[in-house]
């Protein structure tokens, strides 16, 4: 069995995950035309030009710009039911067992929906997909660097709302330059007390600083943090404090966190013993898969299949699930290994 049928198979976890990022350009382009959404092109071969990054792509922000469309098109209870249920297929097909999915519901209130009513439309499209393909995991509910702090605070109590339904963690996003993460502490501070996990992304588009604050404000799971390794000490404050980093090899390099994939710091914070996992970030976005990153991972870095393998197990260990959730998905994944490792073909 060759690598990429090998990481196909595998059952995999993936923590992180942007809904907006990951809309099929056909659904894109379909939504558009029933909600009367303008489009740069109804071409689908020249529309994937406006969705999709490349490495030519200069920056953060220039990568964040590929989310607009599909956030255009994402603001019906339909559409959002949709193209969650969607990514549940898509998962399912790159054999993803597990997934965390994060979206920021302010992005979605532009044509008269409610916090609460995009949640909720998320929330049925999961567990449609869910019921269908036996995905398990949740939501995360991402928050706004460049939102005024009190609307954080809103978004954090409505997010609040569904803990015990699918919502499952909070996040910061959006252009890190000039936004850190301090900025939004009260937002932090009232998630964590109505019970959600936290997550930040920093170390992507800034410094070392970024990770340090966003540490300092509680977050056990890191989004990205490429640019930690600019600061041992930072690194080190990872290390001692178990927190993870959840990276995404193809769009790193999309946003220029590092500037080939051949200087990606995953293997070398995985053997300095700081917990990693690897995810797409966004499927359509970066154009990619879990299994593809897999195999950009093994190819161009040197991964090996228990290199994969641990980084795939950390996915479950740092998941925002219940013990219960985690120790059988951990029974599960294993014994597909095992069955993948014993057989012939794997052998050859
Ligand atoms: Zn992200």
């Amino acid at each position: 069995m060759d690598d990429a049928a090998y990481f196909r198979a595998l059952p995999k976890a993936e923590l992180h995950l942007h809904l907006d990022g990951s809309v099929r350009p056909a659904t894109v382009l379909d939504l558009a035309t029933a909600d009367g959404v303008p489009v740069p092109t109804t071409n689908l071969k020249r529309l994937r030009a406006h969705l999709e990054a490349t490495d030519e792509t200069p920056s953060l922000t220039a990568y964040i710009a590929f989310f607009e469309l599909p956030i255009a098109v994402m603001q019906t209870v339909p559409a959002l039911e949709r193209v969650t249920y969607e990514l549940c297929q898509d998962l399912a097909a790159d054999g993803v067992r597990y997934a965390e999915i994060r979206y920021a519901p302010w992005l979605h209130v532009h044509r008269g929906l409610s916090l609460a009513d995009v949640i909720r439309a998320t929330l049925d499209g999961l567990r449609a997909g869910q019921a269908e393909t036996g995905l398990a995991g949740g939501l995360i509910i991402t928050a706004l660097r460049t939102m005024p702090p009190d609307h954080n605070v809103t978004l954090a109590q409505a997010a609040g709302g569904f803990v015990g339904e699918g919502v499952v963690g909070f996040d910061l996003a959006g252009d890190e330059a000039g936004h850190p993460p301090g900025t939004h502490e009260d937002a932090f501070r009232a998630a964590r007390s109505l019970g959600l996990n936290l997550t930040i992304h920093a170390g992507e588009g800034a410094g070392p600083e970024s990770v340090r604050q966003a540490i300092a404000l509680g977050a056990m799971r890191i989004g990205h943090g490429v640019r930690a390794r600019q600061d041992p000490e930072v690194l080190e404050m990872a290390r001692e404090n178990g927190v993870e980093f959840d990276m995404a090899p193809t769009s790193n390099v999309q946003t220029k966190a590092v500037p080939r994939l051949e200087d990606h710091p995953l293997l070398e914070y995985l053997r300095a013993g700081i917990k990693v996992t690897i995810s797409t970030d966004s499927r359509t976005v970066s154009r990619t898969t879990l299994t593809n990153e897999y195999l950009k991972v093994a190819t161009m870095l040197g991964a090996s299949r228990a290199d994969l393998w641990a980084m795939n197990l950390q996915a479950v260990e740092g998941a925002f699930a219940e013990p219960a959730l985690k120790s059988r998905l951990r029974q599960e994944f294993s014994e597909a290994e095992a069955r993948l490792a014993a057989s012939k073909k794997a052998r050859r």
